[in-house]
């Protein structure tokens, strides 16, 4: 018998935009180069086959760029009808030809970022398997930190409330934000939700490219006390010299890279060792086809891994790692989905529903700003 052929018969984008329960902030805010984030605009795309088979990926962007992300994508999804879905790789190469002349990185592959996920959900979902067991997983659980308690709109008792909970819902580590324009308010808040949460807990730090290479420096020795995971983003995120020079004054891991916005930015960290976590954002590099040619770079250089923000796609990815990575929780999502991610035990648990295991709530379909449908 020989295998069936499918084609791609339709294409449904939708510009979706999601509310924040609270405006939003983080160092960037506090140095003036943007405004507290009220809301994330979400890329969904939604392919469905000749056979009827069907899969959902989605990109996000903050602040800016969600319809620059939307209508590029709807100027080159009419590439895919006819085309046979297995061939990821191909229709990621033929959907960025379509538009080149825009780039290779940024919003153009962040648009393509949805189309190129929703075919691996497919591929999983018509393969009965999880998105990571159709990958090749190392691991059914992934350690796992929350970010969404600790940003810096957040008083410190609300930040250390939130800690509490997020270890009694069985997620293992704490992020807070730094980078308050007072330093040592800073190194303020880091001594109290270190000696609230106690020494083992694993506690991470994030700077979000605020300090000068000095400022790092002072601040990081400063920070070295604390026994933290990691300081993130330092500095500015294409500083990968200042970056590398920091790794080495310091015994605290360096984890950057969420902000790059292509494989070939990141291979510029790795070649200069400028981190000892990399913290790919798999929309934001263009989606699996190019995330996991990062996983294969990040493991040669001998990286650690902590994908950026959107767990229901990274927890995937991050199962894929050979070491063991982390990947971070936030909950602003969760109205989106009519699943929920389990956590326990400090961990995130690999779902064993087909694909990434999400579907859109009707909440999430009464958020949608535009949508389009191609082919049928
Ligand atoms: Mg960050």
């Amino acid at each position: 018998m020989s295998a069936s052929i499918d084609a791609i018969r339709k294409v449904k984008l939708s510009s979706i935009v999601l509310p924040l329960k609270t405006a939003i902030s983080d160092a960037k805010v506090f140095t003036g180069r943007q405004k507290p984030m009220t809301e994330v605009v979400f890329l969904f795309a939604e392919i469905t086959t000749e056979s009827g088979h069907e899969g959902i990926g989605f990109s996000y962007s903050k602040r800016a760029g969600g319809p620059a992300q939307y209508a590029h994508a709807c100027e080159v999804a009419d590439n895919l009808i006819g085309e046979d879905p297995n061939d990821i790789p191909r229709l990621y190469d033929k959907l960025l030809w379509a538009g080149a002349s825009v780039g290779r990185s940024g919003v153009a592959t962040q648009a393509l970022a949805a189309i190129d996920i929703a075919l691996y959900d497919l591929k999983a979902k018509r393969a009965s398997l999880p998105l990571a067991k159709l990958l090749g997983p190392y691991r059914n659980s992934v350690r796992t930190y929350n970010t969404s308690g600790g940003f810096l709109n957040a008083t410190i008792e609300e930040v250390k409330d939130r800690a509490t909970q997020s270890i009694e819902e069985g997620i293992g580590g704490i992020k807070i934000k730094v980078g308050l324009p007072d330093n040592k308010e800073d190194i303020r808040r880091v001594a109290a939700v270190r000696e609230h949460i106690g020494d083992d807990v694993p506690l991470m730090v994030d700077a979000n490219q605020q300090w000068d290479r000095a400022t790092a420096l002072r601040m990081g020795r400063a920070l070295d006390e604390f026994n933290l995971v990691w300081i993130e983003e330092p500095l500015d995120a294409y500083d990968a010299i200042g970056h590398a020079d920091l790794r080495q004054a310091l015994d605290t891991p360096i984890a950057t890279g969420e902000m790059l916005a292509s494989v070939r930015e990141h291979q510029d960290l790795i070649d200069t060792r400028s981190c000892d976590i990399i913290q790919p954002d798999c929309p934001r590099v263009g989606g699996i086809t190019q995330f996991q040619k990062l996983l294969t770079r990040a493991d040669a250089a001998g990286l650690d891994l902590a994908p950026h923000f959107a767990m229901e796609i990274h927890l995937h990815m991050a199962a894929l790692f050979p070491r063991e990575p982390w990947v971070e929780h936030f909950d602003w999502l969760d109205p989106l989905f009519n699943e929920k991610l389990e956590t326990r035990d400090g961990r995130m648990i690999v779902p064993d529903r087909p694909g990434l295991g999400i579907t859109l709530t009707d909440q999430a379909r009464a958020w949608t700003r535009e949508s389009a449908t191609f082919g049928d």
